[in-house]
């Protein structure tokens, strides 16, 4: 029942850029400004709060309607320099889960005071001399050197290196096959790829509800950022756009039927067990008004579900008296590595299902739980 939805040539060109801004959470300035840029003529007001999330709101024609949030996290995980070697080598620690494996031998960019970035290299013993026993040790973040081509230290600090500056995999966008695209930052660039568009769309068709559509800061970094933003906004309705891990590739078939090109995803549970025992179970009303939304516009989506890791809605569901909050997203494979994909007809068929559903958000809204999930 799947209808071929296409994102805008236009939309394609602004997640490739997205994906090769840098925006180490805590650092995420360069995005902040491109996401306004392109909010200003799409919304009524356009705010950045003092935390640097962004705020674009277009004002719903009736006031009792429910308030809307409809947000997407615009930091990415990486690194922060801790220490500069005598001779001229960058150490660093993670920020976010950055997976050790796929480190040695990356690209990545050291960001300066003036904003721009430096190139750098994550070092890796020379292979032929590295011993057998050596070839399949994963190592520790803690013995990794970047390598910026300095002499020495003083060459390093020139070059604009500096203790606690970001640290982020290189830049890289591309189309894969027709449908897909692969390279850095995936999560969330295309979630603030779909709230931009979803924005487009709501401005041409002036919505009943208020819709705050929103920019998160510091995800990465233990989900910092939107829960200060929902407190001050408020809302009645939080819908967080997030990737959802596909399950079809020839690794992870055994976890989950979710796959790429086959529609948008809604999260009927997250849970992240680790450092967080956070996690959302969404309200019943939201999900049965997604799924509705999903069968009137003939929009196939996948019921997902996902243990070991959670989103931004979960600590905004605890805002104020509690806010009605659901987790939507697409499939994305490879996550938190620099090769991340995602298929643009998901994103294409998201963008159309929150268009058609928050479009449809009036003071009628039911907000109740019903007598089971959907
Ligand atoms: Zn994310």
């Amino acid at each position: 029942m799947s209808t071929a939805r296409a994102l805008r040539p236009d939309a394609l060109e602004d997640l490739l850029q997205l994906m090769r801004l840098p925006g180490l959470a805590g650092h995420e300035q360069g995005v902040a400004a491109f996401m306004q840029e392109r909010m200003r003529p799409l919304a009524d007001e356009v705010r950045e709060d003092r935390l640097g999330n962004v705020i674009a709101t277009v004002r719903g024609s009736d006031p009792d309607a429910p308030v809307v949030m409809l947000f997407a996290h615009m930091d990415s995980l990486g690194f922060i320099v801790r220490k500069i070697d005598d001779d001229g080598f960058v150490r660093i620690h993670r920020l976010g889960g950055i997976p050790e494996k796929v480190l040695p031998g990356l690209r990545v960019e050291i960001g300066r005071a003036d904003g721009s970035t430096l190139p750098a290299v994550i070092g890796m013993k020379a292979h032929h001399v590295t011993p057998p026993e050596e070839k399949t040790r994963v190592n520790p973040i803690a013995e990794l050197f970047l390598d910026v081509g300095a002499s020495d230290k003083a060459e390093a600090e020139a070059m604009g290196v500096r203790v606690g500056a970001p640290v982020t995999y290189a830049g890289y966008a591309e189309r894969l096959g027709e449908h897909r695209v692969s390279g850095t930052a995936i999560d969330n660039r295309s979630g603030c790829l779909v709230i931009l568009e979803t924005l487009r769309e709501l401005h041409a068709q002036r919505p009943k509800a208020t819709v705050h559509v929103v920019g998160t800061v510091q995800e990465e970094f233990n989900l910092r950022g939107a829960q200060p933003v929902a407190q001050a906004l408020q809302p009645d309705i939080a819908i967080c756009i997030d990737i959802a891990v596909s399950g079809d590739t020839p690794d992870l078939r055994p976890l989950s039927d979710i796959s790429m090109g086959a529609g948008p995803t809604v999260n009927f549970y997250t849970f992240h067990s680790r450092g967080t025992l956070n996690g959302l179970l969404p309200h019943p009303a939201l999900v049965r008004g997604v799924l509705g939304a999903a069968e009137r516009t003939g929009i196939a989506v996948q019921r997902a579900t996902m243990f070991g890791g959670l989103t931004d809605a979960s600590y905004v569901q605890l805002v104020g008296e509690g806010t009605a909050s659901i987790d939507l997203g697409f499939p994305a494979r490879f996550t938190h590595t620099p090769i991340e994909s995602c298929d643009l007809r998901d994103m294409a068929g998201l963008v159309a299902l929150l268009a058609a559903w928050i479009g449809d958000i009036d003071a009628n809204f039911d907000f109740s739980r019903g007598v089971a999930m959907p």
